[in-house]
């Protein structure tokens, strides 16, 4: 079993040990750490990418209790230096702790998040209304995240066993295993791209100024 450091731990350097190493095709390698501050793709988000001992991580997933890191090169077993890009760490944490915002403010006018998808250059947030949901304004919506955002809402995070809830602000937390920013400020401003409806359901597109 990998310890999950990412879960409660933001640094993106670390000492740990590598457990295994396997040959995959391609000519990559599967590596097994102790313990990792790298994100495995899942949960509507890329995976973190870096180094272990120098050798390229070309991408991470989970695989049961354990996390997984495609190696483009083999990893000696034994003690190892990790690095996580922080570039790559903070490109996905704002694009995820946007959707959080966008989240909050439709669940404001009476919709309900129900799928996030934030990978650079296709972030969505997919709402369906609730019964007396108002008309899903993007505007007010980018209008009101935005003002989340320039209110540098703090973070809370809270670990109840294997469940953690992350939080911004006074906002009410939700359970959510990906990467977020320390405070909003940090994700920078939102705009609201488009907003689809089909099936019921209204997928709001964004991205980030700058991004
Ligand atoms: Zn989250």
């Amino acid at each position: 079993m990998t310890q999950r450091l990412y879960m409660t731990d933001d640094s993106l350097t670390m000492e740990t040990s590598v457990v295994r190493c396997t040959p995959r095709e391609e000519g990559q390698f599967d590596v097994v750490l102790a313990a990792t501050l790298f994100h495995p793709q899942g949960g509507g988000q890329l995976s973190d990418r870096g180094t272990i001992a120098g050798v390229e991580v070309v991408k991470v997933v989970a695989h049961g209790d354990e996390v997984v890191h495609v190696c483009s090169q083999a990893v000696p077993q034994g003690p190892v230096h990790i690095e996580v890009c922080a570039a790559t760490r903070a490109l996905h944490a704002r694009l995820h702790s946007a959707g959080h915002l966008i989240g909050y403010c439709g669940e404001a006018l009476g919709w309900h998040a129900v799928k996030g998808h934030h990978w650079p250059g296709e972030a969505r947030v997919v709402f369906e209304g609730m019964p007396g949901a108002h008309a899903f304004d993007a505007p007010a919506i980018e209008a009101a995240a935005n003002a989340h955002v320039n209110a540098d809402l703090p973070r809370r995070t809270d670990v109840q066993g294997a469940t953690r809830t992350i939080g911004f602000g006074d906002l009410p937390p939700h359970g959510c295993g990906g990467t977020h920013v320390a405070s909003s400020a940090a994700i920078g401003l939102i705009r609201i791209l488009k907003v689809k409806e089909k099936k019921g359901q209204l997928s709001v597109h964004y991205d980030l100024e700058g991004v």
